[in-house]
């Protein structure tokens, strides 16, 4: 006889048993940690609601909840797909993916009018460097020291990191790490080799949330163009104005080829990523579609949710910048309060990094900020950074939350050492 089914969600033990059991004890120890004990229940806006009751400001998210959570106009366009068509038949074409190209392009400027969606920001990223390579001929891509591109095994040869190759032995592809500081980097490696491609984040986010000087980049892109390589502005954490504008790049007038987006680009609802890219990186995809394509490439669901999506970024982009400039000022102060635990702090608009002094003490960091009712998040290739990466919807009463839980997870890192602050 069937097991009987049961609608009764499961208890918070059963959960951290499940993960335990079925994916890795460590991400139950640390799921366990950050929760207190309790699991992630439902969310609205800028805050989560955890199993016990307790609610928490959700400034982390992996950069994803840009929207918050549950935006009204996205929910409302995902559920219209739902009722209408969620999945496409991939043999008749789809017009909410087609619209959805549309949009996007004109939403950056439409001067990269060719649009490759994936749901990952590694399936963007792999695109890009596959099209650089195919258009050029050429194998070697140029990446950055610091940089973070995905952990697919492509995306990750361009990944700098080597906490994210452990095991690993050999990269996929030919990658050569540039330094950010190098106005001339990209000239000097392309006298040793031809190259396809240099990618590179206009702000670096799990490095910290490290902008890049705008003046270097613009090196970079003119060496690359005059050698007949790409330049591609990975975007997917940094872009649709998390750092203020639609894209860094483009608003600091860089002739990239390529624009890659993800993370809220589904409004925090579904999962979508984007290569937007000139008609000449994408010609051998123009030409033949198929040489790159997944099962849920450009998903109507994901699709339906890009224009709403890019409306309601549109909308909350005065008030971002408020709470950009907010923050800003409050981390400022914060740093003055507390110059023994908080290093330096950097980023820009709502993609903020702060220092500790050692992984350790970020690591607490994150862990006391969440039993206090704050979520981060933890730098993965810089361990002893955290992210501030706050909702455009984050209302002053709740940036000021967030600051006080912050002064007081500062002035806790302190004490055990008798820091004097
Ligand atoms: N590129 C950048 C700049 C990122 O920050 C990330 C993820 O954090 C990626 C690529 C990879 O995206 P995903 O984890 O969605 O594959």
């Amino acid at each position: 006889m069937a097991a009987p089914t049961t609608t009764a969600p499961p208890t918070a033990g059963e959960v951290f048993e499940q993960l335990r059991r079925h994916q890795s004890p460590k991400l139950a120890l640390t799921g366990k940690f950050a929760g207190r004990g309790a699991v992630e229940a439902g969310a609205l806006g800028s805050r989560v609601t955890l199993s016990d009751g307790r609610t928490a400001l959700d400034f982390g998210s992996y950069a994803v909840a840009l929207l918050g959570h549950r935006h009204p106009g996205v929910v409302a366009a995902v559920a219209r797909q739902l009722d209408v068509m969620p999945t496409s038949t991939r043999s008749l074409a789809n017009p909410v993916a087609a619209r959805a190209a549309a949009r996007l392009s004109e939403y950056l400027g439409g001067r990269l009018p060719k649009v490759y969606f994936g749901l990952n920001g590694a399936d963007a990223v792999e695109v890009s460097v596959k099209l650089a390579r195919l258009a050029t001929g050429r194998d070697r891509v140029l990446a950055v020291t610091g940089g973070y591109h995905g952990k697919t095994l492509g995306a990750l040869s361009l990944t700098h990191s080597p906490l994210f190759r452990s095991g690993l032995r050999g990269a996929v592809v030919d990658v050569v790490h540039i330094d950010p500081e190098d106005p001339y980097a990209v000239r000097t490696q392309l006298k040793s080799a031809p190259v396809a491609a240099v990618i590179f984040e206009p702000v670096q986010g799990e490095n910290g949330a490290v902008p890049l000087r705008t003046e270097v980049l613009h090196q970079w892109c003119e060496d690359a163009h005059s050698h007949g390589a790409f330049a591609i502005a990975d975007e997917i954490q940094c872009g649709l104005r998390r750092c203020g504008e639609p894209s860094v790049a483009l608003a600091d007038g860089l002739p990239v080829d390529a624009v890659l987006v993800g993370k809220p680009l589904g409004g925090g609802v579904v999962p979508l990523s984007a290569a937007v890219c000139s008609t000449e990186l994408y010609a051998p995809l123009a030409q033949d579609p198929f040489l790159h394509s997944a099962t849920f490439g450009g998903h109507p669901l994901s699709c339906a949710a890009l224009p709403a999506a890019l409306e309601a970024i549109e909308e909350l982009a005065e008030h971002g910048r408020m709470v950009s400039a907010r923050l800003a000022q409050g981390l400022r102060a914060l740093a003055e309060r507390h110059p023994r635990v908080m290093g330096a702090h950097h980023g820009r608009g709502l993609l903020w990094g702060i220092e500790f002094t050692t992984p350790g003490a970020a690591g607490e960091a994150v862990v006391s900020l969440a039993a206090n009712g704050l979520l981060v998040s933890p730098c993965l290739g810089r361990p002893t950074t955290v992210r501030l990466l706050p909702p455009l919807v984050t209302t002053e009463a709740e940036l000021d939350e967030a600051l006080d839980i912050l002064d007081t997870a500062l002035a806790a890192a302190a004490a055990p050492a008798g820091l004097p602050e």
